[in-house]
């Protein structure tokens, strides 16, 4: 069965793809930012007293934002291996049955490497 996805189609997802590429790299380097001044002002804090009873505190927050800084990190690398199947012709294609995914799906989930029903089995 070929893939047929029209230029225009292609085209639409790619620039979807790549909104969704500098809104995470957005993300990204706004909890970079924020990290740094968590990393700051912990660095102040363990200087004054080591037992700060902010400490715990701190340390979820940190990990909170390490959390985030992971998510946003996965998503670019998500859309760089979208923007690639662009590039290599294989977008939209079921990365295991082969079958062509629905538009409407890549629509709403425009990294999606698996049709509905293959998505469906992995969970
Ligand atoms: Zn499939």
């Amino acid at each position: 069965m070929t893939v047929t996805m029209t230029p225009a189609q292609l085209e639409r997802f790619q620039a979807k793809l790549l909104r969704e590429r500098a809104d995470a790299e957005e993300r990204f380097a706004e909890f970079a930012d924020a990290m740094s001044e968590v990393r700051a002002a912990r660095s102040d804090a363990s200087a004054d007293d080591e037992h700060d009873p902010e400490g715990p505190t701190m340390t979820q927050e940190w990990s909170q934002r390490t959390a985030v800084l992971a998510d946003a990190r996965a998503e670019l690398a998500e859309v760089d291996r979208a923007l690639a199947r662009i590039a290599d012709g294989s977008y939209g294609v079921c990365a295991n049955c082969g079958k062509r995914i629905a538009v409407a799906r890549l629509d709403a989930r425009p990294t999606a490497e698996l049709c509905i029903d293959c998505a469906r089995l992995q969970r």
